[in-house]
Protein backbone atom coordinates (compact mmCIF):
# COMPACT_ATOMS: atom_id res chain seq x y z
CA UNK A 1 0.00 0.00 0.00
CA UNK A 2 3.03 2.27 0.59
CA UNK A 3 4.51 1.94 -2.47
CA UNK A 4 1.41 2.59 -3.95
CA UNK A 5 1.01 5.79 -2.32
CA UNK A 6 4.23 6.90 -3.37
CA UNK A 7 3.57 5.93 -7.16
CA UNK A 8 0.21 8.11 -7.06
CA UNK A 9 2.38 11.01 -5.70
CA UNK A 10 5.10 10.69 -8.35
CA UNK A 11 2.47 10.44 -10.99
CA UNK A 12 0.59 13.23 -9.30
CA UNK A 13 3.67 14.87 -9.60
CA UNK A 14 4.26 14.34 -13.24
CA UNK A 15 0.29 15.15 -13.81
CA UNK A 16 1.08 18.89 -12.34
CA UNK A 17 3.91 19.14 -13.64
CA UNK A 18 2.89 18.73 -17.18
CA UNK A 19 -0.36 20.59 -16.57
CA UNK A 20 1.47 23.26 -15.17
CA UNK A 21 2.54 26.02 -17.63
CA UNK A 22 -1.41 26.15 -18.54
CA UNK A 23 -3.83 28.70 -17.92
CA UNK A 24 -6.52 28.41 -14.93
CA UNK A 25 -10.00 27.80 -16.11
CA UNK A 26 -10.91 29.32 -13.27
CA UNK A 27 -10.04 32.73 -11.67
CA UNK A 28 -8.95 33.42 -8.48
CA UNK A 29 -11.87 35.80 -6.71
CA UNK A 30 -9.73 38.88 -5.58
CA UNK A 31 -7.84 38.72 -9.20
CA UNK A 32 -11.53 38.51 -10.64
CA UNK A 33 -12.93 41.33 -8.54
CA UNK A 34 -9.80 43.66 -9.29
CA UNK A 35 -10.14 43.01 -13.05
CA UNK A 36 -13.77 43.52 -13.01
CA UNK A 37 -13.61 47.04 -11.30
CA UNK A 38 -10.78 48.23 -13.33
CA UNK A 39 -11.52 51.09 -16.21
CA UNK A 40 -9.60 49.99 -18.94
CA UNK A 41 -8.04 51.94 -21.79
CA UNK A 42 -9.77 50.07 -25.10
CA UNK A 43 -6.70 50.32 -28.02
CA UNK A 44 -8.90 49.74 -30.93
CA UNK A 45 -12.98 50.02 -31.78
CA UNK A 46 -14.88 51.04 -34.35
CA UNK A 47 -17.55 53.16 -32.82
CA UNK A 48 -21.02 54.78 -33.85
CA UNK A 49 -21.95 58.55 -34.00
CA UNK A 50 -24.41 58.81 -30.99
CA UNK A 51 -28.60 59.22 -32.16
CA UNK A 52 -29.53 60.48 -34.67
CA UNK A 53 -26.14 60.92 -36.66
CA UNK A 54 -26.02 56.97 -36.19
CA UNK A 55 -28.18 55.77 -38.77
CA UNK A 56 -26.33 57.42 -41.78
CA UNK A 57 -22.90 57.19 -40.13
CA UNK A 58 -20.18 55.06 -42.62
CA UNK A 59 -17.20 56.39 -41.48
CA UNK A 60 -16.78 53.89 -38.50
CA UNK A 61 -14.45 52.06 -41.14
CA UNK A 62 -12.64 52.76 -43.87
CA UNK A 63 -13.11 49.32 -45.48
CA UNK A 64 -16.96 47.97 -44.50
CA UNK A 65 -17.13 43.81 -43.92
CA UNK A 66 -20.18 44.17 -45.39
CA UNK A 67 -18.46 45.19 -48.67
CA UNK A 68 -17.18 41.54 -49.37
CA UNK A 69 -18.60 38.31 -49.88
CA UNK A 70 -18.75 36.32 -46.56
CA UNK A 71 -16.65 34.13 -45.29
CA UNK A 72 -17.57 31.02 -43.06
CA UNK A 73 -19.00 32.96 -39.75
CA UNK A 74 -16.80 31.72 -36.41
CA UNK A 75 -19.68 31.04 -33.85
CA UNK A 76 -19.18 34.31 -31.78
CA UNK A 77 -20.43 36.05 -34.92
CA UNK A 78 -23.27 33.67 -35.76
CA UNK A 79 -26.66 35.06 -34.81
CA UNK A 80 -27.19 32.36 -32.04
CA UNK A 81 -24.25 32.96 -30.70
CA UNK A 82 -25.02 32.51 -26.39
CA UNK A 83 -23.16 35.23 -24.96
CA UNK A 84 -25.29 37.98 -27.38
CA UNK A 85 -28.04 37.11 -24.79
CA UNK A 86 -26.15 38.15 -21.99
CA UNK A 87 -25.19 41.21 -23.70
CA UNK A 88 -28.89 42.60 -24.28
CA UNK A 89 -29.74 41.75 -21.19
CA UNK A 90 -27.30 43.54 -19.32
CA UNK A 91 -27.33 46.58 -21.70
CA UNK A 92 -30.96 46.51 -22.31
CA UNK A 93 -32.72 44.86 -19.90
CA UNK A 94 -33.58 42.26 -22.89
CA UNK A 95 -34.39 39.16 -21.78
CA UNK A 96 -35.10 36.64 -24.45
CA UNK A 97 -32.53 34.24 -25.47
CA UNK A 98 -30.60 34.33 -29.37
CA UNK A 99 -31.65 33.43 -32.10
CA UNK A 100 -34.35 36.18 -32.52
CA UNK A 101 -36.97 35.96 -35.43
CA UNK A 102 -38.42 39.07 -37.01
CA UNK A 103 -40.36 39.93 -33.89
CA UNK A 104 -38.31 38.88 -31.51
CA UNK A 105 -35.02 41.48 -33.83
CA UNK A 106 -37.79 44.06 -33.48
CA UNK A 107 -38.43 43.96 -29.99
CA UNK A 108 -34.75 44.21 -29.46
CA UNK A 109 -34.46 47.27 -31.22
CA UNK A 110 -37.15 49.05 -29.41
CA UNK A 111 -35.20 48.06 -26.57
CA UNK A 112 -32.02 49.93 -28.05
CA UNK A 113 -34.06 52.64 -28.75
CA UNK A 114 -35.38 53.08 -25.78
CA UNK A 115 -31.80 53.37 -24.09
CA UNK A 116 -30.57 55.48 -27.10
CA UNK A 117 -33.89 57.77 -26.36
CA UNK A 118 -32.98 57.96 -22.52
CA UNK A 119 -28.72 58.65 -23.08
CA UNK A 120 -29.29 60.98 -26.19
CA UNK A 121 -26.22 62.40 -27.31
CA UNK A 122 -24.31 60.58 -24.27
CA UNK A 123 -25.37 57.52 -25.50
CA UNK A 124 -21.41 56.25 -26.56
CA UNK A 125 -20.30 57.15 -23.71
CA UNK A 126 -22.96 55.42 -21.82
CA UNK A 127 -21.70 52.36 -23.82
CA UNK A 128 -18.21 52.07 -22.71
CA UNK A 129 -19.43 53.09 -18.89
CA UNK A 130 -21.23 49.46 -19.20
CA UNK A 131 -17.91 47.40 -20.87
CA UNK A 132 -16.06 49.35 -17.88
CA UNK A 133 -13.67 51.29 -20.77
CA UNK A 134 -12.59 54.71 -19.96
CA UNK A 135 -11.34 55.92 -22.78
CA UNK A 136 -11.92 54.14 -26.11
CA UNK A 137 -9.30 54.66 -29.52
CA UNK A 138 -12.17 55.11 -32.23
CA UNK A 139 -10.50 54.04 -35.39
CA UNK A 140 -12.47 56.09 -38.06
CA UNK A 141 -12.10 58.07 -41.39
CA UNK A 142 -13.63 61.18 -38.83
CA UNK A 143 -14.95 61.19 -35.71
CA UNK A 144 -18.25 63.01 -34.94
CA UNK A 145 -21.01 63.85 -32.16
CA UNK A 146 -20.72 61.42 -29.36
CA UNK A 147 -17.48 60.27 -30.47
CA UNK A 148 -15.18 63.44 -29.10
CA UNK A 149 -12.04 63.15 -26.94
CA UNK A 150 -11.74 62.88 -24.05
CA UNK A 151 -13.97 59.93 -23.91
CA UNK A 152 -12.79 58.85 -27.60
CA UNK A 153 -9.39 59.08 -29.47
CA UNK A 154 -9.40 59.45 -32.93
CA UNK A 155 -7.01 56.80 -34.94
CA UNK A 156 -7.44 57.49 -38.74
CA UNK A 157 -6.19 55.79 -41.74
CA UNK A 158 -2.89 55.45 -43.84
CA UNK A 159 -3.51 52.96 -45.86
CA UNK A 160 -4.70 55.00 -49.06
CA UNK A 161 -1.45 57.02 -48.99
CA UNK A 162 0.61 54.18 -50.28
CA UNK A 163 -1.85 53.37 -53.08
CA UNK A 164 -1.20 56.34 -55.20
CA UNK A 165 -1.31 54.90 -58.74
CA UNK A 166 -4.08 53.39 -60.92
CA UNK A 167 -5.33 50.33 -58.56
CA UNK A 168 -6.76 48.27 -61.07
CA UNK A 169 -4.40 45.85 -61.37
CA UNK A 170 -4.28 45.36 -57.52
CA UNK A 171 -8.05 45.01 -57.41
CA UNK A 172 -7.88 42.41 -60.32
CA UNK A 173 -6.53 39.87 -57.20
CA UNK A 174 -9.63 38.40 -55.58
CA UNK A 175 -13.48 39.96 -55.57
CA UNK A 176 -12.89 41.38 -52.74
CA UNK A 177 -10.17 43.42 -53.49
CA UNK A 178 -12.02 45.17 -56.14
CA UNK A 179 -14.78 45.94 -53.97
CA UNK A 180 -12.05 47.20 -51.14
CA UNK A 181 -9.53 49.41 -53.28
CA UNK A 182 -12.89 51.50 -55.16
CA UNK A 183 -13.67 52.05 -51.16
CA UNK A 184 -9.41 53.08 -50.86
CA UNK A 185 -9.40 55.07 -54.01
CA UNK A 186 -12.83 57.19 -52.71
CA UNK A 187 -10.81 57.60 -49.33
CA UNK A 188 -7.93 58.58 -51.19
CA UNK A 189 -9.81 61.17 -53.42
CA UNK A 190 -10.71 62.70 -49.72
CA UNK A 191 -7.05 63.06 -48.63
CA UNK A 192 -6.46 64.67 -52.05
CA UNK A 193 -9.37 67.18 -51.59
CA UNK A 194 -8.10 68.06 -48.10
CA UNK A 195 -4.94 68.99 -49.58
CA UNK A 196 -6.55 70.93 -51.90
CA UNK A 197 -5.62 68.95 -54.78
CA UNK A 198 -7.81 66.88 -57.45
CA UNK A 199 -5.34 65.15 -59.02
CA UNK A 200 -2.09 63.29 -57.98
CA UNK A 201 1.04 65.59 -57.60
CA UNK A 202 3.36 64.99 -60.83
CA UNK A 203 6.51 64.44 -58.86
CA UNK A 204 7.32 61.63 -55.91
CA UNK A 205 8.62 64.69 -53.73
CA UNK A 206 5.48 66.75 -54.22
CA UNK A 207 3.19 63.76 -53.39
CA UNK A 208 5.33 63.14 -50.20
CA UNK A 209 4.99 66.38 -48.83
CA UNK A 210 1.36 67.93 -50.08
CA UNK A 211 0.02 64.24 -49.63
CA UNK A 212 1.50 62.00 -47.64
CA UNK A 213 3.41 64.02 -44.57
CA UNK A 214 0.31 67.04 -45.06
CA UNK A 215 -2.31 64.38 -44.18
CA UNK A 216 -0.55 63.07 -41.40
CA UNK A 217 -0.09 66.66 -40.16
CA UNK A 218 -3.32 67.80 -40.18
CA UNK A 219 -4.99 64.31 -38.66
CA UNK A 220 -2.08 64.59 -36.01
CA UNK A 221 -3.21 68.49 -35.62
CA UNK A 222 -7.35 67.21 -35.79
CA UNK A 223 -6.44 64.84 -32.41
CA UNK A 224 -5.23 61.82 -34.06
CA UNK A 225 -3.20 59.90 -31.95
CA UNK A 226 -2.06 56.79 -33.55
CA UNK A 227 -2.46 55.70 -37.70
CA UNK A 228 -4.13 52.50 -38.46
CA UNK A 229 -3.00 49.91 -41.31
CA UNK A 230 -5.46 47.74 -42.87
CA UNK A 231 -3.12 46.51 -45.63
CA UNK A 232 -3.76 43.11 -44.81
CA UNK A 233 -6.73 42.94 -46.39
CA UNK A 234 -5.11 45.11 -49.63
CA UNK A 235 -1.52 43.14 -49.87
CA UNK A 236 0.79 41.21 -48.19
CA UNK A 237 2.96 41.92 -45.36
CA UNK A 238 5.81 41.33 -47.60
CA UNK A 239 7.16 44.95 -47.92
CA UNK A 240 10.59 45.58 -49.73
CA UNK A 241 13.08 48.42 -49.24
CA UNK A 242 13.71 50.10 -52.71
CA UNK A 243 16.12 53.48 -52.46
CA UNK A 244 14.66 56.21 -53.06
CA UNK A 245 15.87 57.23 -56.48
CA UNK A 246 14.22 53.88 -57.59
CA UNK A 247 10.77 54.57 -56.15
CA UNK A 248 11.24 58.30 -57.97
CA UNK A 249 11.64 56.74 -61.20
CA UNK A 250 8.71 54.24 -60.84
CA UNK A 251 6.42 57.41 -59.81
CA UNK A 252 7.44 59.78 -62.31
CA UNK A 253 6.88 56.32 -64.71
CA UNK A 254 3.41 55.59 -63.55
CA UNK A 255 1.70 58.79 -62.47
CA UNK A 256 -1.45 59.37 -64.05
CA UNK A 257 -1.36 56.07 -66.32
CA UNK A 258 -3.08 53.46 -66.17
CA UNK A 259 -1.90 49.70 -65.12
CA UNK A 260 1.48 50.36 -63.66
CA UNK A 261 3.92 47.10 -63.82
CA UNK A 262 2.99 45.27 -60.70
CA UNK A 263 6.05 45.09 -59.78
CA UNK A 264 7.78 48.41 -59.69
CA UNK A 265 3.90 49.20 -57.84
CA UNK A 266 4.95 46.80 -55.05
CA UNK A 267 8.22 48.69 -54.78
CA UNK A 268 7.02 52.27 -54.16
CA UNK A 269 4.34 50.99 -51.99
CA UNK A 270 6.81 49.33 -50.00
CA UNK A 271 9.00 52.74 -49.75
CA UNK A 272 5.69 54.54 -49.30
CA UNK A 273 4.92 52.50 -46.55
CA UNK A 274 8.15 52.84 -45.09
CA UNK A 275 7.95 56.56 -45.42
CA UNK A 276 4.75 56.95 -43.83
CA UNK A 277 6.58 54.68 -40.56
CA UNK A 278 9.14 57.13 -40.58
CA UNK A 279 6.91 60.14 -40.28
CA UNK A 280 4.54 58.42 -38.00
CA UNK A 281 7.41 58.04 -35.57
CA UNK A 282 8.54 61.89 -35.75
CA UNK A 283 5.01 62.72 -35.20
CA UNK A 284 5.18 60.63 -32.26
CA UNK A 285 2.17 58.61 -33.49
CA UNK A 286 2.50 54.68 -33.11
CA UNK A 287 1.10 52.92 -36.15
CA UNK A 288 -1.48 50.32 -35.89
CA UNK A 289 -1.38 47.27 -38.03
CA UNK A 290 -4.62 44.48 -38.73
CA UNK A 291 -2.90 41.35 -37.67
CA UNK A 292 -5.31 38.50 -37.61
CA UNK A 293 -6.94 36.29 -40.20
CA UNK A 294 -9.48 38.80 -41.24
CA UNK A 295 -13.03 39.03 -42.44
CA UNK A 296 -14.00 38.42 -46.43
CA UNK A 297 -14.51 35.26 -48.53
CA UNK A 298 -10.45 35.74 -50.27
CA UNK A 299 -8.43 37.33 -46.91
CA UNK A 300 -5.11 35.83 -47.22
CA UNK A 301 -4.14 34.57 -43.93
CA UNK A 302 0.10 33.58 -45.41
CA UNK A 303 0.35 37.16 -46.43
CA UNK A 304 -0.52 38.49 -42.73
CA UNK A 305 2.02 36.74 -40.98
CA UNK A 306 3.24 39.05 -38.76
CA UNK A 307 6.48 38.09 -39.35
CA UNK A 308 6.90 39.25 -42.97
CA UNK A 309 6.65 42.40 -40.63
CA UNK A 310 9.89 41.71 -38.80
CA UNK A 311 12.51 43.66 -41.52
CA UNK A 312 10.69 46.68 -40.86
CA UNK A 313 10.24 46.28 -37.05
CA UNK A 314 14.39 45.89 -37.62
CA UNK A 315 14.84 48.85 -39.74
CA UNK A 316 17.36 51.61 -37.60
CA UNK A 317 15.24 54.60 -39.40
CA UNK A 318 11.80 53.36 -37.85
CA UNK A 319 13.48 53.25 -34.52
CA UNK A 320 11.08 55.73 -33.52
CA UNK A 321 8.17 54.38 -34.77
CA UNK A 322 6.14 52.09 -32.29
CA UNK A 323 3.89 49.18 -34.07
CA UNK A 324 0.99 47.83 -32.61
CA UNK A 325 0.00 44.84 -34.05
CA UNK A 326 -4.16 44.50 -33.51
CA UNK A 327 -6.45 41.47 -32.74
CA UNK A 328 -3.16 39.15 -31.21
CA UNK A 329 -2.32 37.92 -34.64
CA UNK A 330 -4.23 34.89 -34.46
CA UNK A 331 -3.44 31.76 -35.66
CA UNK A 332 0.30 33.41 -35.80
CA UNK A 333 0.68 33.69 -31.67
CA UNK A 334 3.85 32.64 -31.12
CA UNK A 335 5.09 34.97 -34.07
CA UNK A 336 3.66 37.51 -32.42
CA UNK A 337 5.37 36.64 -28.73
CA UNK A 338 8.64 36.59 -30.27
CA UNK A 339 8.66 39.95 -31.93
CA UNK A 340 7.34 41.41 -28.39
CA UNK A 341 11.09 41.43 -27.65
CA UNK A 342 11.47 44.06 -30.30
CA UNK A 343 11.35 47.43 -28.43
CA UNK A 344 8.78 48.89 -31.31
CA UNK A 345 6.37 46.16 -30.84
CA UNK A 346 3.55 46.03 -28.98
CA UNK A 347 0.23 43.44 -29.42
CA UNK A 348 -3.78 44.49 -28.43
CA UNK A 349 -5.90 41.84 -27.55
CA UNK A 350 -9.20 43.30 -29.73
CA UNK A 351 -10.96 40.90 -31.61
CA UNK A 352 -9.79 37.88 -30.36
CA UNK A 353 -11.27 38.67 -27.15
CA UNK A 354 -14.55 38.63 -29.18
CA UNK A 355 -13.98 35.64 -31.31
CA UNK A 356 -12.23 33.49 -29.46
CA UNK A 357 -13.24 31.82 -25.84
CA UNK A 358 -11.88 33.18 -22.62
CA UNK A 359 -9.77 29.71 -22.23
CA UNK A 360 -8.40 29.79 -25.40
CA UNK A 361 -7.03 33.20 -25.30
CA UNK A 362 -5.81 33.10 -22.04
CA UNK A 363 -3.31 30.34 -23.55
CA UNK A 364 -1.44 32.17 -25.51
CA UNK A 365 -1.86 35.60 -22.70
CA UNK A 366 -0.48 33.36 -20.33
CA UNK A 367 2.96 33.54 -22.23
CA UNK A 368 3.32 36.68 -23.37
CA UNK A 369 2.39 38.06 -19.70
CA UNK A 370 5.24 35.94 -18.93
CA UNK A 371 7.46 37.19 -21.58
CA UNK A 372 6.86 40.71 -22.22
CA UNK A 373 3.90 42.14 -19.89
CA UNK A 374 4.55 45.66 -20.64
CA UNK A 375 3.87 45.13 -24.51
CA UNK A 376 0.40 43.59 -23.96
CA UNK A 377 -2.77 46.24 -24.61
CA UNK A 378 -6.85 45.79 -23.83
CA UNK A 379 -8.42 45.80 -26.91
CA UNK A 380 -12.14 45.46 -28.16
CA UNK A 381 -12.57 46.19 -31.93
CA UNK A 382 -16.23 47.12 -31.09
CA UNK A 383 -17.91 47.25 -34.52
CA UNK A 384 -21.46 46.92 -36.08
CA UNK A 385 -21.39 43.85 -37.11
CA UNK A 386 -24.66 42.86 -37.75
CA UNK A 387 -28.38 42.99 -36.64
CA UNK A 388 -28.03 41.39 -34.09
CA UNK A 389 -24.08 42.10 -33.04
CA UNK A 390 -24.00 45.65 -32.86
CA UNK A 391 -21.10 47.76 -31.56
CA UNK A 392 -22.06 47.62 -27.86
CA UNK A 393 -22.98 44.31 -27.51
CA UNK A 394 -19.24 43.52 -29.32
CA UNK A 395 -17.76 46.11 -26.89
CA UNK A 396 -19.59 44.51 -23.77
CA UNK A 397 -18.98 40.69 -24.75
CA UNK A 398 -15.13 41.35 -25.46
CA UNK A 399 -14.40 42.97 -22.26
CA UNK A 400 -16.00 39.94 -20.68
CA UNK A 401 -14.28 37.60 -22.23
CA UNK A 402 -10.73 39.27 -21.75
CA UNK A 403 -11.52 39.78 -18.44
CA UNK A 404 -11.75 36.64 -17.92
CA UNK A 405 -8.85 35.38 -20.31
CA UNK A 406 -6.63 37.86 -18.27
CA UNK A 407 -7.86 36.18 -15.13
CA UNK A 408 -7.46 32.58 -15.98
CA UNK A 409 -3.80 34.01 -16.90
CA UNK A 410 -2.97 35.22 -13.87
CA UNK A 411 -4.93 32.34 -11.87
CA UNK A 412 -2.32 29.93 -13.54
CA UNK A 413 0.74 32.14 -12.64
CA UNK A 414 -0.32 32.36 -9.26
CA UNK A 415 -0.88 28.96 -8.69
CA UNK A 416 2.67 27.81 -10.02
CA UNK A 417 4.22 30.62 -7.90
CA UNK A 418 5.44 32.25 -10.54
CA UNK A 419 4.06 35.64 -9.51
CA UNK A 420 3.01 37.50 -6.49
CA UNK A 421 -0.46 38.62 -5.75
CA UNK A 422 1.33 42.18 -5.58
CA UNK A 423 2.44 41.34 -9.47
CA UNK A 424 -1.03 40.09 -10.24
CA UNK A 425 -2.31 43.70 -9.29
CA UNK A 426 0.18 45.54 -11.18
CA UNK A 427 0.08 42.96 -14.65
CA UNK A 428 -4.01 43.51 -14.04
CA UNK A 429 -2.86 47.33 -14.08
CA UNK A 430 -0.80 47.16 -17.38
CA UNK A 431 -2.55 45.05 -19.37
CA UNK A 432 -5.95 46.90 -18.74
CA UNK A 433 -4.62 50.10 -18.81
CA UNK A 434 -1.31 51.10 -17.92
CA UNK A 435 0.42 49.53 -20.94
CA UNK A 436 -1.88 51.74 -23.16
CA UNK A 437 -0.74 55.26 -21.29
CA UNK A 438 2.96 54.58 -21.93
CA UNK A 439 2.41 53.77 -25.83
CA UNK A 440 -0.11 56.94 -25.97
CA UNK A 441 0.59 58.97 -22.96
CA UNK A 442 -2.98 59.12 -22.08
CA UNK A 443 -4.98 59.02 -18.94
CA UNK A 444 -8.25 57.35 -18.78
CA UNK A 445 -10.99 59.54 -17.89
CA UNK A 446 -12.58 57.30 -15.58
CA UNK A 447 -11.08 55.75 -12.50
CA UNK A 448 -14.11 55.31 -10.08
CA UNK A 449 -13.73 52.39 -7.68
CA UNK A 450 -16.52 50.68 -8.83
CA UNK A 451 -18.53 47.61 -7.61
CA UNK A 452 -18.23 44.72 -9.36
CA UNK A 453 -21.20 44.77 -11.53
CA UNK A 454 -22.56 43.14 -14.54
CA UNK A 455 -18.93 42.39 -16.22
CA UNK A 456 -18.27 39.57 -13.04
CA UNK A 457 -17.12 36.43 -14.37
CA UNK A 458 -19.72 33.96 -13.92
CA UNK A 459 -16.73 32.14 -13.44
CA UNK A 460 -15.51 33.25 -10.14
CA UNK A 461 -15.38 32.61 -7.45
CA UNK A 462 -14.60 29.50 -7.93
ZN1 LIG B 1 -11.06 46.99 -36.25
Amino acid sequence: MENTGVIWIMMAGIFLSTASGRASQTIDPAVAKEISTTWAIDNHAHPVLAPPNDRADKDFDALPADAMEQQSDPVALRPDFHLLGTAWKALYGFDTPPPLDADGLKRLNDARTHAKGTHGEHYPEWVLDQARIGTMLANRVTMGPGIEPPQFQWVPYADALIFPLDNTGMAAASPDRKQLFALEDMVRARYLNQAGLNTIPATLDEYLQRVVTATLERQKAGGAIAEKFEVAYLRSFAFSDPPRAEAERIYLRWVGHSNPDGQEYELLQSFLFRYVAMECGRLRMPVHLHAMGGLGRYFSIAGANPLLLEPVFNDPRLKNTNFVLLHGGWPYVREIGALLQKPNVFVDLSLQSLTMTPHAQSQWLREWLEWEPEKVLFGTDAYPFSDELGWPESAWIASRNERDALGMALTGMLDDGEISRKRASELIRLVLRGNAEAVYKLRVTKDRAEPAGPLRSKLSPR
